[in-house]
Order: structure tokens, then C-alpha cells, then sequence
């Protein structure tokens, strides 16, 4: 266990693409943060630079109060659990767990008890014996945890650790992690593109695009309250629904007004609004899914219904309204599915509204949330990205060469070999 301080970590591959921009984040002792956001924004990148797999082109990073940049991975005190996890195919699922304590010399007995407090922690002593040809995927996975659980390492870094598992097998295996976030005490950074996981697994999440943090906030914090609109829509599904509207502020409350209907915004929102300084103007209005309500009364936004899709408890209506398409989540109750009556034909004029406490309004130019205030200038960046000649070559990343190597495949151990294992 151990807090971490990433410092305007910035990474610059082959002098060109810029992966990471002035990542800035303070991670506490045993939180659990997740980095969030689509292919190529950088999440791996990050974490490679944690892990010491990927020297840094600028900034800190200190784990547990020391600077680590020039650190080797076997002397971070961290383990690393990948998407593409390699098990030995010729160990049983003892010597595999064990493989990292051996080479650490480590005395049989301690490695005995490592091995087997582990394999209770990941519900799998009985499976010891076995080879990993004989277990399913998520076994496998788990072994691959418990093979990092054994260095009781300061930081536990999982990149992707899911994304190979059937829809099924993901959804048991993310409680299993939140089974183990409580039984390991450690930090955790967690690497996904999957929003799901990232809101159900995160102390804090950060979301990230195109090498830039959009939000650092708890999962109630980045959902209820998006710092922009790329936030909005990645987090929360369906996705949030999005108009053109206007804003409205008199004196400290304000409105906004869609599709000629005029709703007034909760004394929340106002409170919030007007300490940012929002005024009167043209916005995106965000409303989610979930948080509207088909009723045809006046005051009601008009809709066309173009299909309903039912999910079994909810039936998901995707009406147009105002020029855009947008998803209403209706709960399904019993009588109406017995009546037959909880789907909506495509063609059937329907109205929404929706509260005030459930509104989002975004600057039209720059998407950002208007209860936010505006941030403040931008320091100039540096022209040109600075090579680091005297940096020390970046060591090996023999788990990348790991990660292609299926399962099955007759390697040798030394292709395997573990960036985090002493020699
Ligand atoms: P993510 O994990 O979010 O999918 P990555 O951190 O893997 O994103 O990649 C961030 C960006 O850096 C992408 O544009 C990717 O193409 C680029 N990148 C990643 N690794 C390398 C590399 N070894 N050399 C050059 N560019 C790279």
C-alpha cells in the first residue's frame, strides 16, 4: 500500500505522438482509481509509465513519497496484471502463482503459505493441481491475479484485466475484483475502456480523451455532474440525450426551454449555475435516458416514436424530437406487460418532460458544463516535445512479447520472463 503522486506526466513516442498530456493526479493510500476512456487515449500509456514499462517524457510520478522515474519495474513494489495474461502452459496452477517467489528466492515454506492464501483469496485451492489447458477463462484470469497478489505488492496495476472474457464471465469477474479490493489492502489502478467497470469498480474514476484528463470525480460525481460533453456521453448508458436549447437565468434561477416546452431548473442546479456565472444563452441541453417521462400532457415536449426495444424490465423508446433522436428508458410494470401494452409502435405521436434536477446544460462552442466555472488560461506548452537523450533506454518489455503469445503455444520460460521479477 502506498499513496502516488503523478506529476504533468506527459509521453511522447518516437519524438511524434503525444500518448499522455500533463497528467496531474494525486492517488491516495489503498484508493482504487480507474483510467477510463476510448482506444487510444493514452490509459495504458499511463499505467506503463507507472509500471515502468515506458520511460517518461516529462513530469513525476513518486510512489509512496519517492520519485520513480529512473526506477526499474522490479524495484517499483508493484505487480501488474495485463488483458493478455500469459500463464506458463507446462506449470500447474501452484508453480505458476509460485513462479515470481521462486525466482525471488523466497523460502519454500513462505511461498507455500503466499500460494495458498492467495488461491483462498481467489476462491481457486482446488484447482491447483491443474495445468492452465484445463481451466476456463476466467480461472485463468484468476491465476493471473494470483500470481500478482503473491508480491503483496505497494500498487497493483491491472490493464484490461477483463476484456477477454465473455460478456457473462466480465460481469462475475468485476464483482470477484470488488471481492478482492476489499481482501487485498492495496492501491489499485485500473485500466479499462468498459464505463461499466469504471463506475462500479472506482473510489475515483479518470476519464480520458485524446491523451487529455476530462474528469477526475467519484462515479456519483462524473455522472451526475459531467465536466463536458464528451464526459456525458461516454459515462452512463444509454448514452445521454442531447438538444438544442436555450438558457434562461433571472436574476439566481434559471430555465431552459426545448421543443416549446420551459422547465425550470431545481435550486440546486440555479446554486450551481449561478456560482459558475452562467447567464442567458443558446446551450446543449443533456437529459438522461432515465430521467424522462413520457407524458402527452401540455407543457410536454412532442416526440414521433421510431422503435421500442424491450429489455425486460424497461423498455427503451428511441423517439425523435426537436430534429434529434433521443432514448427514453420507461420501467416496465407487470400489468403492462401482461396487457401487452409496455411497447410503443414507430409512428406514434408520444410527449416527454423531464425535472429540473436532471438537467445538464453545455456551452454550445466548447461542450463544456455550464455549472462549472470556466477554466482558467491554459499555460503556453513547449514548442517542440523534448527528446530525452540522457534518459536511460527503456527497459524491456518482455510482457508486451507475453501478451501475443496464446496460451497454448510451446515457448520457452525465458519469453515470458516477468518485467517485475528479479534476475
Ligand atoms: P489506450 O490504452 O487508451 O488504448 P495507449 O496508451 O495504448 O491508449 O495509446 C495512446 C496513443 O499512443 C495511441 O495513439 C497509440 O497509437 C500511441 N502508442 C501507444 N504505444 C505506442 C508505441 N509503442 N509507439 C508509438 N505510439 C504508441
Amino acid at each position: 500500500m502506498a499513496e502516488l503522486s503523478l506529476r504533468k506526466v506527459k509521453k511522447v513516442y518516437d519524438n511524434t505522438v503525444v500518448a499522455v498530456q500533463a497528467f496531474d493526479l494525486e492517488i491516495a493510500d489503498k484508493e482504487f482509481i480507474v483510467l477510463v476512456g476510448p482506444s487510444g487515449c493514452g490509459k495504458s500509456t499511463t499505467l506503463r509509465m507507472v509500471a515502468g514499462l515506458e520511460d517518461i517524457t516529462d513530469g513525476e510520478i513518486y510512489i509512496g513519497g519517492r520519485k520513480v522515474n529512473s526506477v526499474p519495474p522490479k524495484d517499483r513494489d508493484i505487480a501488474m496484471v495485463f488483458q493478455n495474461y500469459a500463464l506458463y502452459p507446462h506449470m500447474t496452477v501452484y508453480d505458476n502463482i509460485a513462479y515470481g517467489l521462486k525466482l525471488r528466492k523466497f523460502p519454500k515454506r513462505v511461498i507455500d503459505q503466499k500460494v495458498r492464501e492467495a488461491a483462498e483469496i481467489l476462491d481457486i485451492t482446488e484447482l491447483l493441481k491443474r495445468k492452465p489447458k484445463a481451466l476456463s477463462g476466467g480461472q485463468r484470469q484468476r491465476v493471473a491475479i494470483g500470481r500478482a497478489i503473491v508480491r503483496e505488492p505497494q500498487v497493483f496495476l491491472m490493464d484490461e484485466p477483463l476484456s477477454n472474457l465473455d460478456a457473462k464471465l466480465r460481469n462475475q469477474m468485476r464483482s470477484e475484483i470488488l471481492k478482492l479490493r476489499q481482501k487485498v489492502n492495496t492501491t489499485f489502478i485500473y485500466v479499462t475502456h468498459d464505463q461499466t467497470e469504471a463506475m462500479t469498480l472506482g473510489d475515483r474514476i479518470v476519464i480520458m480523451k485524446e491523451g487529455f484528463v476530462q474528469q477526475v470525480g467519484t462515479p456519483q460525481e462524473v455522472f451526475h455532474h459531467p465536466a463536458n460533453l464528451f464526459v456525458a456521453g461516454f459515462i452512463g448508458s444509454p448514452q445521454m440525450n442531447t438538444f438544442d436549447a436555450r438558457l434562461t437565468r433571472t436574476g439566481d434561477r434559471y430555465s431552459v426551454e426545448v421543443g416549446g416546452a420551459a422547465v425550470a431548473l431545481s435550486p440546486e442546479k440555479c446554486r450551481r449555475l449561478a456560482a459558475a456565472g452562467a447567464e442567458s444563452q443558446e446551450v446543449v441541453l443533456g437529459i438522461r435516458p432515465e430521467h424522462i417521462t413520457l407524458t402527452g400532457g401540455p407543457g410536454s415536449v412532442p416526440a414521433e416514436v421510431d422503435v421500442s426495444e424491450m429489455m425486460g424490465s424497461a423498455v427503451h423508446i428511441h423517439v425523435r424530437a426537436c430534429g434529434r433522436e433521443a432514448v427514453i428508458v420507461v420501467p416496465v410494470s407487470e400489468e403492462a406487460a401482461e396487457r401487452g401494452e409496455d411497447t410503443l409502435a414507430a409512428g406514434t405521436a408520444v410527449g416527454f418532460t423531464f425535472r429540473g434536477s436532471a438537467v445538464h446544460v453545455f456551452d454550445r462552442e466548447t461542450g463544456i458544463n455550464l455549472e462549472f466555472p470556466p477554466a482558467a488560461p491554459a499555460e503556453e506548452p513547449p514548442e517542440e516535445p523534448q527528446a530525452e537523450p540522457e534518459l536511460p533506454p527503456p527497459p524491456e518489455a518482455p510482457a508486451a512479447a507475453a501478451e501475443e503469445v496464446p496460451l497454448e503455444a510451446p515457448f520457452p520460460v525465458r519469453d515470458l520472463g516477468d518485467p517485475f521479477a528479479e534476475d
